[in-house]
């Protein structure tokens, strides 16, 4: 792709209103635009990398055994009603009527809806366990719309929801969704840690957050630092080896502020391991049980020939915060280097010629290797611009490709300037360069 006929609308400067370093980088490289109050459009290049998140996110969904369901995003007020949970739910729901004067709502969550379809086709012990999982528009009409796409009213979730026949059978749901999140996290190159956390709105008993750190992060964390270290490789889709991989992060503490509870943390915790810090959940699962199944009657027949509710679990991730939270870890905003990691990156690597309007030779070297860099799938992005050469690389800096390579009149294909975002350059075959990154994807 060449850059000049791109839509990638990059701005000269900083967008005063954006506070921090994800919302200036998002606008600056014209990732996203704002609509209206916390409501976006999604351009090309965040849009690129939204998608590939997405992507990463349902493969580990489908690898723990759950299926993909799309629900509509405008719901009827009805099943709200017989969950309970229409008056409940407050301002943050946006609410509607339809033409015929019903009472529409444009989905915060989805725990009514799907259990709505499970009842009208599961009815029996033999049927489960059901995880299911959709990834589509929610909205919430938050009180105070920030930080870009970070927090906004209209984003992108994956919602998954477990139904089981007993508690036991639930948890090995709920713990498969554990893993599941560690997994996916790791792909997108993230450190996120599970912290015990309140249900709220969602209700039940057992929850966890799932937080990165970092400054910007409305989340207040305290923790053990040995938690990081944990290692979750090795776990199996099995009932023990779940149940093992989740006491592995419990045994040490790790809440985020409205479980913090000062005595229990000091004393379970010694004053050097302590930590207290900021992050960004991205990701949030629940037990709850019976909590909707039995006001909504979500029952199955069960072996003996009686009756009873389903036990559920739902599972969150934000795709679209992920995009933030990604850059929030990765931006050295110093340095006005983004990188992206390759899992997720818009292009895997970009081409940078130096052209002058008599000489356009090194243009055409650039078409040649990307004609070879397509052919092992590698996506470039060509800045095929007269601009000087710093600024073509504080460009690329910017929109984070993870690599780059450089072509001068005197570029042969086998000696390349090849570079990592931000690094030093060296010289490489084409081959060799292929070989790195084909490396670096199938990694992933
Ligand atoms: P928060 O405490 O940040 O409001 P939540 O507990 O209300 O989140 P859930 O209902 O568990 O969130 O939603 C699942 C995931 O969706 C969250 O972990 C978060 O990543 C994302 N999310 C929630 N609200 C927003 C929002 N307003 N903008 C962007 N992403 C959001
Ligand atoms: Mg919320």
């Amino acid at each position: 792709m060449y850059i000049s006929k791109s839509f990638i609308p990059i701005l000269k400067n900083i967008p005063s209103e954006a506070k921090i370093k994800s919302h200036q980088l998002m606008l600056r490289v014209g990732m996203i635009k704002q609509s209206s109050a916390g409501i976006y459009s999604w351009l090309p290049l965040g849009l690129k990398v939204m998608k590939k998140i997405e992507q990463i996110v349902r493969e580990e969904q489908n690898k723990i055994g759950a299926q993909e369901i799309l629900m509509p995003t405008i719901q009827s007020s009805d099943i709200w009603k017989e969950s309970g949970r229409y008056e409940d739910y407050g301002e943050e729901m946006l609410r509607i009527k339809d033409r015929q004067n019903r009472e529409m709502l444009y989905g915060p969550t989805n725990e009514e809806l799907v259990t709505d379809i499970f009842r009208a086709s599961v009815k029996s012990y033999k049927s489960l366990p059901q995880l299911l999982y959709h990834i589509q528009w929610k909205f919430r009409d938050e009180i105070r719309p920030r930080f870009g796409i970070m927090r906004c009213r209209e984003f992108y979730m994956k919602d998954a929801y477990s139904f089981d026949i007993n508690d036991e059978e639930a948890l090995f749901s709920y713990n498969k969704f554990f893993l599941s999140y560690l997994k996916t996290f790791k792909r997108l190159d993230l450190k996120a840690i599970p912290m015990a956390a309140d249900t709220g709105p969602i209700g039940g008993n057992l929850s966890h957050e799932f937080i990165i750190l970092a400054e910007t992060g409305e989340s207040k964390i305290f923790t053990d630092k040995r938690i990081f270290e944990v290692d979750s490789s090795g776990s199996k889709l099995e009932k023990k080896s779940l149940e093992d991989l989740r006491s592995k992060f419990e045994k040490f503490y790790s809440v985020t502020d409205e479980k913090f509870d000062k005595a229990e943390f000091e004393t379970k915790v010694i004053e050097k391991n302590r930590l207290i810090t900021k992050g960004i959940e991205v990701g949030h699962i629940f037990y709850f049980g019976d909590k909707y199944s039995k006001p909504m009657d979500g029952s199955v027949d069960l072996p003996g020939g009686k009756k009873d509710f389903v036990k559920m679990g739902s599972y969150g991730i934000g795709v679209s915060r992920l995009v933030g939270a990604i850059i929030e870890a990765k931006y050295d905003a110093k340095k006005e280097v983004m990188k992206w990691p390759i899992s997720v990156a818009p292009y895997d690597i970009s081409i940078i010629p130096m052209i002058n309007k008599n000489d356009k030779s090194s243009l055409e070297k650039a078409n040649k290797i990307n004609l070879e860099l397509e052919k092992n799938n590698i996506e470039t992005l060509i800045d095929d611009t007269e601009e000087n050469f710093s600024s073509k690389i504080k460009k690329m800096n910017l929109i984070g490709i993870p690599h780059q390579i450089i072509i001068g009149k005197q570029t042969e294909n086998d000696s390349i300037e090849f570079k990592e975002a931000g690094e030093m350059s060296q010289k490489l075959k084409l081959s060799e360069i292929i070989k790195i990154i084909k490396k670096q994807k199938e990694e992933n």
